[in-house]
């Protein structure tokens, strides 16, 4: 059932070294490594591995970028301009795209086909459209003066992405950043590099200078480390871990104080009553939890269910559950690709043993599929409590964890006992209770009968230790900008 093709897809890697200064290269110290196909565990590629010295050499290219040459004198209209055509490149190579982006994480490739590419091209031309709409203010302020503010690059941005979803996680980086003017330099995921690469080379093509876009790939500690602590980077964002968020922060701290945005982590609670729409919320429930291999840093890890309604609530999602397919990435028929890595696999099933162990009763699911590639079937634990681990850790894997609660009062505190605070739903056709939910969640966003509902002009991002600042939307440009003010004597 869960093995990839025999022949993987015609599909050539044409880019595996580090883009710098508009030059593929080797890393400084010849060092390389590998990226699997996780569907088989078969090496992909191997690929220059860069670490700080490649990162040194990255950070002079953006930084030369920065000050000198044509990008500082580009107008906001010609930025916008310039993004507006990598987004038309990635529309154009999108099968080649969404190929390597299946091989490389594992998702199946209808999804990246249809979901990744076009929220990739979108928010590139969401973001093109505010590069000449980037201003400031005039503020009247006492005195014989005309006082107004510039909104100006930050300068050279590092910047770290995960593997759930690399192009769109390279496009929420690039496209905010890339319009207000910085330079960047990306460490994509080692899991995951591929298509970050070919996206750089479209971004020559589409006509940035050299050293506008560099992207380097390695390891976390080493390249991700050298952004987050290099004293010439300005700014550094970061997605993955909490664990890794700290430590980027940390890193920032004992540099030069650069300027940090951070989406972390989320045990994000999905509270549904037992007035909802059912078949919508059972749908959503399963959506919100085994999109993209459970791989979400806002699944809806906690699912709340009203008690009530929870034994036909938990039966129908078991009973769909229990049907999806699970298997090739590149069969049209696939709904479940297999986990990025054996890492990752590893610890999935590590949560599923303590759900068991911790006594938690699963209902399905709970084993590895095929005998070759980080295949998991859909697990739906029930009868789960607030202090069990895979009630409060993220798993990220399809795993699912099935919590009664009585009443409102009761669901919208339990909803809270959590470090985390990324995201929320809530399924009721009562909007009091809608809207007393959405009010009492400390997260960055609510889904209101809807979950993952991603658009490039509305913000997302973390409370508490899901992050800081946000991405996508006006907000996250800000995040992209320093405010000048400028008083003048008249
Ligand atoms: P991770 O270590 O946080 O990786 C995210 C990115 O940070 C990768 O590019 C990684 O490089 C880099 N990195 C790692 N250590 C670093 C360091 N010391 N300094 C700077 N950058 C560093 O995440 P992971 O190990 O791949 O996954 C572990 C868990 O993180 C998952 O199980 C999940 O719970 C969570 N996660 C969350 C998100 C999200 O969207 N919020 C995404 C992915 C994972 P390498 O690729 O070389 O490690
Ligand atoms: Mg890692």
């Amino acid at each position: 059932m869960a093995t990839a093709t025999a022949t993987p897809p015609d599909v050539e890697i044409k880019y595996n070294k580090c883009l710098i200064d508009g030059n593929w290269v080797d890393a400084v110290d010849g060092k390389t490594f590998e990226t699997p196909n996780p569907a088989t565990g078969e090496v992909l590629t191997r690929l220059a591995e860069g670490d700080a010295k490649d990162i040194d050499k990255a950070v002079s290219a953006a930084r030369k970028a920065f000050e000198t040459g044509k990008w500082p004198k580009m107008t906001a209209t010609q930025r916008g301009k310039l993004m507006y055509k990598l987004a038309d490149l990635i529309e154009e190579n999108r099968e080649e795209l969404a190929k390597l982006e299946t091989l490389d994480n594992g998702k199946p490739y209808k999804e990246a086909l249809n979901i990744d590419v076009p929220l990739t091209a979108a928010c590139y031309r969401y973001f093109a459209g505010w590069a000449d709409k980037i201003h400031g203010k005039t503020i009247p302020i006492n005195g014989p003066y005309f006082c107004y503010t510039r909104h100006e690059p930050v300068g050279v941005c590092g910047q770290i992405i995960p593997w759930n979803f690399p192009m769109l996680m390279q496009a929420w980086k690039w496209g905010p950043a890339l319009a207000a003017g910085n330079t960047v330099i990306l460490k994509p995921a080692e899991q995951t590099p591929l298509t970050a690469l070919f996206i750089g080379q479209l971004a020559l093509e589409a006509g940035y200078p050299a050293g506008v876009a560099n992207v380097v790939p390695g390891m976390g500690p080493t390249a991700g480390g050298a952004l987050a602590t290099h004293m010439d980077v300005d700014k550094v964002a970061f997605t993955g871990s909490t664990e890794v968020g700290h430590l980027v922060m940390a890193g920032a701290a004992k540099s030069n104080l650069k300027r940090v945005s951070l989406e972390l982590g989320g045990k994000s609670p999905n509270i549904v009553f037992a007035d909802a729409d059912i078949d919508a919320a059972v749908q959503g429930a399963y959506f919100a939890l085994f999109f993209n291999q459970g791989q979400c840093c806002c699944a809806g890890s906690r699912l709340f269910v009203e008690e009530s309604l929870h034994d036909e609530f938990t039966a129908r999602l078991v009973e769909i559950a229990k049907s999806r397919t699970v298997g090739d990435p590149f069969d049209a028929a696939t709904q479940q690709g297999p986990q990025v890595s054996l890492e990752q696999f590893d610890r999935v099933m590590g949560y599923i043993d303590k759900g068991k162990r911790e006594g938690a009763n699963m209902l399905c699911g709970g084993n590895r599929v095929g005998d070759r590639g980080y295949f998991i079937e859909p697990t739906v634990f029930d009868n789960v409590e607030d202090e069990m681990t895979i009630a409060k850790e993220e798993i990220f894997g399809p795993v699912m964890s099935v919590i009664k609660f009585k009443d409102i009062d009761e669901v919208a505190q339990r909803a809270n006992k959590t470090p985390y605070g990324l995201a929320a739903a809530v399924w009721t056709k009562d909007i009091e209770k809608a809207m007393r939910i959405s009010n009492s969640v400390r997260a960055g966003t609510v889904w209101v009968n809807c979950y993952d509902v991603f658009d490039a002009a509305a913000p997302f991002g973390g409370f508490k230790q899901s992050g800081i600042g946000r991405e996508l939307g006006e907000y996250g440009l800000e995040e992209y900008t320093e405010v000048k003010t400028v008083t003048i004597k008249v």
